[in-house]
Protein backbone atom coordinates (compact mmCIF):
# COMPACT_ATOMS: atom_id res chain seq x y z
CA UNK A 1 0.00 0.00 0.00
CA UNK A 2 1.16 3.34 -1.13
CA UNK A 3 2.48 5.33 1.95
CA UNK A 4 0.74 8.58 1.09
CA UNK A 5 -2.73 5.92 1.30
CA UNK A 6 -1.85 5.12 4.82
CA UNK A 7 -2.26 9.01 6.01
CA UNK A 8 -6.12 8.97 5.46
CA UNK A 9 -6.14 5.07 7.86
CA UNK A 10 -7.16 5.53 11.44
CA UNK A 11 -4.94 3.00 12.31
CA UNK A 12 -5.48 2.45 15.95
CA UNK A 13 -8.54 0.91 14.77
CA UNK A 14 -7.26 -2.07 13.32
CA UNK A 15 -7.50 -4.48 12.51
CA UNK A 16 -10.10 -4.16 10.93
CA UNK A 17 -13.70 -6.57 10.80
CA UNK A 18 -13.76 -7.50 7.40
CA UNK A 19 -13.35 -11.51 6.60
CA UNK A 20 -10.31 -12.83 4.34
CA UNK A 21 -11.14 -12.51 1.10
CA UNK A 22 -13.99 -9.87 1.25
CA UNK A 23 -14.19 -7.72 -1.33
CA UNK A 24 -14.99 -4.10 0.71
CA UNK A 25 -10.78 -3.77 1.82
CA UNK A 26 -10.24 -3.11 -2.31
CA UNK A 27 -13.12 -0.29 -2.62
CA UNK A 28 -11.60 1.29 0.03
CA UNK A 29 -8.47 1.34 -1.59
CA UNK A 30 -9.97 2.82 -5.00
CA UNK A 31 -11.73 5.73 -2.62
CA UNK A 32 -8.33 6.44 -1.03
CA UNK A 33 -6.67 6.36 -4.33
CA UNK A 34 -9.28 8.83 -5.56
CA UNK A 35 -9.17 10.88 -2.57
CA UNK A 36 -5.26 11.07 -2.67
CA UNK A 37 -5.36 12.06 -6.28
CA UNK A 38 -8.03 14.76 -6.23
CA UNK A 39 -5.91 16.02 -2.44
CA UNK A 40 -8.69 16.46 -1.01
CA UNK A 41 -8.19 17.55 2.92
CA UNK A 42 -8.95 15.67 5.86
CA UNK A 43 -10.77 18.37 7.61
CA UNK A 44 -12.74 19.11 4.69
CA UNK A 45 -13.94 15.95 3.58
CA UNK A 46 -16.53 14.01 5.64
CA UNK A 47 -17.47 10.20 5.14
CA UNK A 48 -21.19 9.05 6.16
CA UNK A 49 -22.16 5.51 6.32
CA UNK A 50 -25.51 3.62 7.64
CA UNK A 51 -25.49 -0.21 9.47
CA UNK A 52 -23.89 -3.50 7.54
CA UNK A 53 -20.51 -4.58 6.83
CA UNK A 54 -19.83 -1.61 4.48
CA UNK A 55 -20.48 0.93 6.55
CA UNK A 56 -17.57 0.30 8.93
CA UNK A 57 -15.61 1.59 6.59
CA UNK A 58 -15.47 5.09 8.00
CA UNK A 59 -14.35 3.67 11.25
CA UNK A 60 -10.66 3.21 9.61
CA UNK A 61 -10.35 6.39 7.60
CA UNK A 62 -9.13 9.58 9.65
CA UNK A 63 -11.62 11.95 7.91
CA UNK A 64 -14.72 13.58 9.95
CA UNK A 65 -16.52 10.35 10.16
CA UNK A 66 -19.96 9.64 10.92
CA UNK A 67 -21.35 5.88 11.58
CA UNK A 68 -25.56 6.35 11.56
CA UNK A 69 -28.10 4.29 11.51
CA UNK A 70 -29.58 2.00 9.25
CA UNK A 71 -30.51 3.18 5.79
CA UNK A 72 -30.09 6.82 6.83
CA UNK A 73 -26.75 8.02 5.79
CA UNK A 74 -28.25 9.67 3.28
CA UNK A 75 -30.33 11.89 5.55
CA UNK A 76 -27.36 12.39 7.70
CA UNK A 77 -25.24 13.51 5.10
CA UNK A 78 -28.03 15.77 3.67
CA UNK A 79 -27.71 17.70 7.06
CA UNK A 80 -24.08 18.12 7.06
CA UNK A 81 -24.06 19.12 3.03
CA UNK A 82 -26.71 22.07 3.34
CA UNK A 83 -25.57 22.92 7.66
CA UNK A 84 -21.88 23.39 5.14
CA UNK A 85 -21.74 22.74 1.56
CA UNK A 86 -17.90 23.53 1.15
CA UNK A 87 -17.62 20.35 2.66
CA UNK A 88 -17.44 17.27 0.19
CA UNK A 89 -19.39 14.30 1.77
CA UNK A 90 -18.73 11.14 0.98
CA UNK A 91 -21.30 7.83 1.80
CA UNK A 92 -20.36 4.67 2.04
CA UNK A 93 -23.42 2.12 2.01
CA UNK A 94 -24.70 -1.70 1.48
CA UNK A 95 -27.05 -3.12 -1.10
CA UNK A 96 -29.32 -3.49 1.44
CA UNK A 97 -28.55 -0.69 3.51
CA UNK A 98 -29.07 1.92 0.35
CA UNK A 99 -31.73 0.09 -1.91
CA UNK A 100 -34.02 -1.21 1.17
CA UNK A 101 -34.73 0.09 4.20
CA UNK A 102 -32.41 4.31 2.86
CA UNK A 103 -34.57 3.22 -0.67
CA UNK A 104 -36.35 6.52 -0.42
CA UNK A 105 -33.72 8.60 0.72
CA UNK A 106 -31.73 7.47 -2.56
CA UNK A 107 -34.26 8.36 -4.80
CA UNK A 108 -34.94 12.00 -3.24
CA UNK A 109 -31.52 12.83 -3.08
CA UNK A 110 -30.81 11.63 -6.55
CA UNK A 111 -33.81 13.62 -7.41
CA UNK A 112 -32.47 16.84 -5.19
CA UNK A 113 -29.19 16.52 -7.22
CA UNK A 114 -27.49 17.58 -3.95
CA UNK A 115 -23.93 17.29 -3.77
CA UNK A 116 -23.61 14.05 -2.40
CA UNK A 117 -20.98 10.66 -3.57
CA UNK A 118 -22.85 7.36 -2.36
CA UNK A 119 -20.40 4.41 -3.15
CA UNK A 120 -22.60 1.63 -2.81
CA UNK A 121 -20.89 -1.66 -2.08
CA UNK A 122 -23.45 -4.05 -3.53
CA UNK A 123 -22.13 -7.77 -2.61
CA UNK A 124 -25.73 -9.13 -3.34
CA UNK A 125 -26.65 -9.71 0.26
CA UNK A 126 -26.86 -8.71 3.94
CA UNK A 127 -23.13 -9.97 5.28
CA UNK A 128 -23.27 -8.86 8.65
CA UNK A 129 -26.52 -10.34 9.93
CA UNK A 130 -25.81 -13.60 8.23
CA UNK A 131 -26.63 -14.08 4.71
CA UNK A 132 -30.85 -12.76 4.02
CA UNK A 133 -31.62 -12.19 0.51
CA UNK A 134 -31.26 -7.97 -0.20
CA UNK A 135 -32.84 -6.31 -3.02
CA UNK A 136 -29.66 -6.96 -4.78
CA UNK A 137 -29.93 -10.46 -4.59
CA UNK A 138 -30.23 -12.10 -8.08
CA UNK A 139 -33.61 -13.99 -8.70
CA UNK A 140 -32.71 -17.60 -8.12
CA UNK A 141 -29.82 -16.91 -5.52
CA UNK A 142 -29.79 -18.73 -2.31
CA UNK A 143 -29.58 -16.72 1.15
CA UNK A 144 -30.88 -17.72 4.66
CA UNK A 145 -34.46 -16.34 4.17
CA UNK A 146 -34.23 -17.56 0.59
CA UNK A 147 -33.14 -21.56 1.45
CA UNK A 148 -35.44 -22.35 -1.87
CA UNK A 149 -33.96 -19.47 -4.28
CA UNK A 150 -34.86 -16.01 -4.25
CA UNK A 151 -37.71 -15.75 -6.44
CA UNK A 152 -37.60 -11.28 -6.69
CA UNK A 153 -35.60 -9.41 -8.88
CA UNK A 154 -33.39 -7.58 -8.04
CA UNK A 155 -32.66 -3.43 -9.16
CA UNK A 156 -30.50 -2.30 -11.54
CA UNK A 157 -29.38 0.41 -8.84
CA UNK A 158 -27.42 2.40 -11.62
CA UNK A 159 -30.64 3.01 -13.77
CA UNK A 160 -32.85 3.85 -10.55
CA UNK A 161 -30.05 6.35 -9.92
CA UNK A 162 -30.41 8.02 -12.95
CA UNK A 163 -34.24 7.34 -13.64
CA UNK A 164 -34.68 9.19 -10.03
CA UNK A 165 -32.24 12.20 -11.22
CA UNK A 166 -28.66 11.55 -10.21
CA UNK A 167 -26.30 13.49 -12.57
CA UNK A 168 -23.50 10.86 -12.44
CA UNK A 169 -23.83 7.56 -12.24
CA UNK A 170 -21.43 4.34 -12.79
CA UNK A 171 -20.33 0.84 -11.67
CA UNK A 172 -17.38 -0.98 -11.14
CA UNK A 173 -16.23 -4.07 -9.30
CA UNK A 174 -13.55 -5.25 -6.91
CA UNK A 175 -12.03 -7.59 -9.56
CA UNK A 176 -11.73 -4.53 -11.89
CA UNK A 177 -9.85 -2.60 -9.33
CA UNK A 178 -7.93 -0.07 -11.58
CA UNK A 179 -11.17 0.87 -13.54
CA UNK A 180 -12.52 2.11 -9.64
CA UNK A 181 -10.20 5.50 -8.56
CA UNK A 182 -10.99 7.03 -12.02
CA UNK A 183 -14.96 6.44 -11.98
CA UNK A 184 -15.12 7.70 -7.48
CA UNK A 185 -13.03 11.11 -9.04
CA UNK A 186 -15.13 11.72 -11.14
CA UNK A 187 -17.91 10.85 -9.25
CA UNK A 188 -16.44 13.36 -6.25
CA UNK A 189 -15.63 15.82 -8.80
CA UNK A 190 -19.26 15.98 -10.23
CA UNK A 191 -21.12 18.73 -8.48
CA UNK A 192 -24.58 16.87 -8.06
CA UNK A 193 -25.74 13.25 -7.02
CA UNK A 194 -23.26 10.88 -7.92
CA UNK A 195 -23.44 7.52 -7.26
CA UNK A 196 -21.09 4.90 -7.87
CA UNK A 197 -21.65 0.71 -8.01
CA UNK A 198 -19.06 -1.16 -6.96
CA UNK A 199 -19.40 -4.67 -6.69
CA UNK A 200 -17.92 -6.61 -4.19
CA UNK A 201 -18.08 -10.29 -2.74
CA UNK A 202 -19.24 -11.45 0.27
CA UNK A 203 -17.27 -15.06 0.52
CA UNK A 204 -18.95 -16.03 3.61
CA UNK A 205 -22.27 -15.38 2.97
CA UNK A 206 -23.71 -15.11 -0.68
CA UNK A 207 -20.33 -17.48 -1.54
CA UNK A 208 -20.73 -20.17 1.10
CA UNK A 209 -24.62 -20.22 0.56
CA UNK A 210 -24.48 -20.06 -3.53
CA UNK A 211 -21.88 -22.97 -3.91
CA UNK A 212 -19.30 -20.58 -5.21
CA UNK A 213 -16.28 -22.23 -3.72
CA UNK A 214 -13.43 -19.10 -3.11
CA UNK A 215 -13.51 -15.22 -3.11
CA UNK A 216 -11.15 -15.93 -6.11
CA UNK A 217 -14.38 -17.77 -8.20
CA UNK A 218 -16.09 -14.69 -6.96
CA UNK A 219 -14.25 -12.18 -7.75
CA UNK A 220 -13.64 -14.23 -11.89
CA UNK A 221 -17.41 -14.25 -12.10
CA UNK A 222 -17.09 -10.64 -11.42
CA UNK A 223 -14.44 -10.58 -14.72
CA UNK A 224 -16.88 -12.77 -16.69
CA UNK A 225 -20.12 -11.36 -16.05
CA UNK A 226 -19.27 -7.54 -16.77
CA UNK A 227 -18.77 -5.55 -20.34
CA UNK A 228 -17.15 -2.61 -20.43
CA UNK A 229 -19.69 0.67 -21.93
CA UNK A 230 -18.37 0.41 -25.12
CA UNK A 231 -18.80 -3.62 -25.35
CA UNK A 232 -22.20 -3.02 -24.39
CA UNK A 233 -23.07 -0.63 -27.38
CA UNK A 234 -22.42 -3.48 -29.74
CA UNK A 235 -24.80 -5.98 -27.57
CA UNK A 236 -28.63 -6.72 -28.17
CA UNK A 237 -30.50 -7.00 -24.91
CA UNK A 238 -30.43 -10.85 -25.25
CA UNK A 239 -26.96 -10.52 -25.43
CA UNK A 240 -26.79 -8.47 -22.08
CA UNK A 241 -29.60 -9.85 -20.23
CA UNK A 242 -26.84 -11.30 -16.95
CA UNK A 243 -23.93 -9.15 -17.94
CA UNK A 244 -23.01 -6.38 -15.63
CA UNK A 245 -22.21 -2.78 -17.42
CA UNK A 246 -19.18 -1.47 -15.87
CA UNK A 247 -17.88 2.05 -16.49
CA UNK A 248 -18.98 5.94 -17.11
CA UNK A 249 -23.11 5.07 -17.57
CA UNK A 250 -24.33 8.76 -16.97
CA UNK A 251 -22.81 12.17 -16.68
CA UNK A 252 -25.47 14.95 -17.00
CA UNK A 253 -25.22 18.58 -14.70
CA UNK A 254 -28.13 19.87 -13.82
CA UNK A 255 -28.62 22.74 -11.29
CA UNK A 256 -27.25 21.18 -7.56
CA UNK A 257 -29.35 21.40 -4.58
CA UNK A 258 -27.65 23.43 -2.73
CA UNK A 259 -26.60 26.32 -4.80
CA UNK A 260 -30.22 26.54 -6.10
CA UNK A 261 -31.31 27.14 -1.97
CA UNK A 262 -28.62 29.74 -1.39
CA UNK A 263 -29.34 31.26 -4.67
CA UNK A 264 -33.55 31.25 -3.79
CA UNK A 265 -32.90 31.98 -0.10
CA UNK A 266 -30.78 35.03 -0.45
CA UNK A 267 -32.80 37.06 -2.76
CA UNK A 268 -35.84 36.62 -0.72
FE1 LIG B 1 -17.38 -9.14 3.84
FE2 LIG B 1 -19.39 -10.90 3.89
FE3 LIG B 1 -17.56 -10.93 5.84
FE4 LIG B 1 -19.33 -8.92 5.65
S1 LIG B 1 -19.79 -11.08 6.09
S2 LIG B 1 -17.11 -8.73 6.04
S3 LIG B 1 -19.54 -8.69 3.43
S4 LIG B 1 -17.20 -11.37 3.66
Amino acid sequence: MAQNILQYLRRSNFPHIWCPGCGHGIILYAFLSAVEKLGLEKDKTVVVSGIGCSSRAPGYLDFNTLHTTHGRAIPFATGIKIANPELTVVIFTGDGDAAAIGGNHLIHAARRNIDLTVIILNNSIYGMTSGQYSPQTPTGAFGTTAPYGNVERPFDLCKLAEAAGATYVARGTAFHARLLPPLIEKAIQNKGFSVVEAISQCPVYYGRKNKIASPIDMLKLQRDTAVSVKQAQTMNSEQLAGKLVIGELYNSPAPEYTEEYQRVTSNG
